[in-house]
């Protein structure tokens, strides 16, 4: 069994229900595809704390962090939500300095949950290890 928690922006809030996530999650389908037939359960459905809000300098996202960090899922899928120009699907850096803090602690990043972008280069080493592996 693996534990998963997925990341999105709270401004997607006002338009998405996160029903594409879930559908993905529970269909295993795009980013969700590789795990197959393993069981997996969903740990957390995590917000980021807003635009220009970064880890160790906003107490309510530190404790959410903390949170994740206690459950220590094998992954931590980021929706595409998270990228700030569709476009080019670059990552918010408030949203590459929480994964970062989360890869520092060997807790696998997945760049998509019902889309897939590649994310920075920085983290995308563990995501294809993760693709690799099948997590
Ligand atoms: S930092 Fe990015 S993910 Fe977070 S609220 Fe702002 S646009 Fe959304
Ligand atoms: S990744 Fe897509 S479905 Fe999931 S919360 Fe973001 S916009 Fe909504």
């Amino acid at each position: 069994m693996k534990k998963i928690v997925i990341l999105t922006c709270p401004k997607s809030e006002d338009v998405c229900t996160g029903g594409g996530c879930f559908h993905a999650f529970n269909h295993r389908t795009q980013r969700f595809a590789a795990y197959g037939e393993e069981e997996l359960e969903m740990e957390a459905f995590m917000k980021c704390s807003g635009c220009g809000h970064f880890p160790g300098k906003d107490k309510g996202l530190d404790e959410k962090i903390d949170y994740i960090l206690r459950i220590h899922p094998d992954a931590v899928h980021v929706g595409i939500c998270c990228c700030h120009d569709g476009r080019d699907r670059t990552l918010c850096p408030e949203v590459e300095a929480i994964c970062h803090t989360f890869k520092e602690r060997d807790i696998s990043i997945v760049f998509g949950t019902h889309s897939i972008f590649e994310g920075p280069e920085s983290l995308r080493e563990i995501e294809s290890k993760t693709d690799r592996e099948g997590v």
